[in-house]
């Protein structure tokens, strides 16, 4: 089983292949922003979902 590695964006959920640090290019940019989100950007499925359940907001 290989190992699952986490994008480097604190605020993003995505796994990352191992030569990888980012999901995307947004989080490539969002790790120099420093914090400057509560929420990762990358809409990725797995941070759309998590953004949701932030918001609180039901789905339609
Ligand atoms: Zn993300
Ligand atoms: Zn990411």
């Amino acid at each position: 089983m290989a190992n699952e590695k986490k994008c480097t964006n604190a605020k993003c959920h995505c796994t990352v292949p191992e030569h990888e640090q980012h999901c995307s290019d947004h989080c490539k940019d969002a790790a120099g922003e420093k914090e400057r989100a509560s929420q990762c950007d990358c809409e990725h499925e797995s941070c759309a979902l998590n953004y949701e359940l932030a918001q609180g907001s039901m789905p339609t």
